[in-house]
């Protein structure tokens, strides 16, 4: 597969984009060993941008999956912090836990700020910092709302987008699939960088994987998507996929097979709502003091297993 520019930024990547977030504890939690081997074998294949998250815990599986590899491997970290001070030593963190001395994009993870030019400016004013201290390569934005995509092409020093849209639009917080199509073209035509995410909607349409991962791919002004993976036959399915090339039915029928869902431990539950307050899906509610979620409304997203204090949430 040819790799493609990121929009005005200087990388050229592989139109498919390794999630690491099915990898780490909010999800499948595979060891370090396990996961990394994952990452290797998709670096093989030719993927050069891993994608995480503070929030993930997969600098370890990372930084495993790359160790002595001698392909160039592109890595986005995103931080959700609130202030500079947090900002900067998530990126420093994950320099650190990566062996990284530098992180190719870092985004303001803004997945539920309707508008984090204003609430996450300072955040956004300390990465461009450190961009200019030669720590990031690029700055970028995730985020789940099309307001912030529109908003984002008033901001040229933010060269990437990293954007939620799915076929049915879940998990989209201010409009419909077709809106968010629209405003990734415009981003797109001013110059950004854009790898979509959950074109699955976090595991919900595997039962449709090819039509729904076709729909983002083929969105006009998509340059790559970003997929969590968690075998080699999903890793070569997707990749031929990507490329227009064919994979025998039987494979795609055996991962279109495949179930998620979000595990509650509700013995261990304390009925604190922490997780029902970061939702923004209406996915929880508690019920008789215990957690309990909505499967019709859930996009598998993982926070509320990051909010809970008793680790007693994960998508499995
Ligand atoms: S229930 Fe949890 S995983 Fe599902 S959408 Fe809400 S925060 Fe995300
Ligand atoms: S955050 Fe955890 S402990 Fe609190 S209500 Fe939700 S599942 Fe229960």
């Amino acid at each position: 597969m040819h790799n493609i520019p990121l929009g005005k930024t200087n990388l050229l990547i592989n139109p498919l984009v390794f999630g690491t977030l099915p990898l780490g504890p909010l999800q499948s939690n595979l060891s370090v060993d396990k996961g990394g081997r994952l990452i290797r074998y998709a670096v093989e294949r030719g993927l050069n941008l891993i994608d995480t998250a503070e929030l993930y815990g997969t600098f370890a599986t990372i930084r495993a999956g790359l160790a002595d590899c001698t392909e160039k491997v592109y890595i986005a970290s995103k931080t959700h912090a609130a202030d500079a001070a947090t900002a900067r030593k998530h990126v420093e963190k994950a320099l650190r836990e990566l062996g990284r001395e530098h992180l190719d994009i870092v985004h303001v993870h803004a997945a539920r700020l309707a508008d984090p030019f204003v609430d996450r400016a300072d955040v956004f004013a300390e990465l461009l910092m450190m961009q200019a201290q030669g720590l990031i390569g690029h700055v970028g934005l995730s985020t789940h709302y099309i307001s912030a995509v529109r908003k984002s092409v008033e901001f040229p020093e933010i060269a990437v987008i990293h954007p939620l849209i799915n076929q049915v639009g879940r998990g989209l917080l201010d409009g419909s699939a077709q809106e968010m199509a629209a405003a990734i073209a415009a981003a797109a035509a001013a110059g950004k960088g854009v790898y979509a995410m959950k074109a699955l909607a976090g595991g919900n349409l595997i039962p449709s994987a090819r039509q729904a991962i076709g729909y983002v791919r083929d969105l006009p002004g998509v340059h790559a998507l970003a997929l969590g993976m968690l075998s080699e036959a999903e890793i070569d399915a997707n990749l031929a996929f990507m490329q227009g090339e064919a994979v025998s039915s039987a494979t795609w029928d055996s991962l279109e097979q495949r179930r998620r869902h979000l595990q509650i431990m509700k013995p261990f539950c304390t009925g604190c709502g922490s997780c029902v307050e970061v939702c923004t899906e209406d996915g929880l509610r508690l019920v008789a003091g215990k957690a309990e979620v909505d499967d019709e409304t859930c996009v598998l997203c993982g926070y509320c297993a990051a909010a809970c204090p008793e680790f007693i949430i994960r998508v499995v």
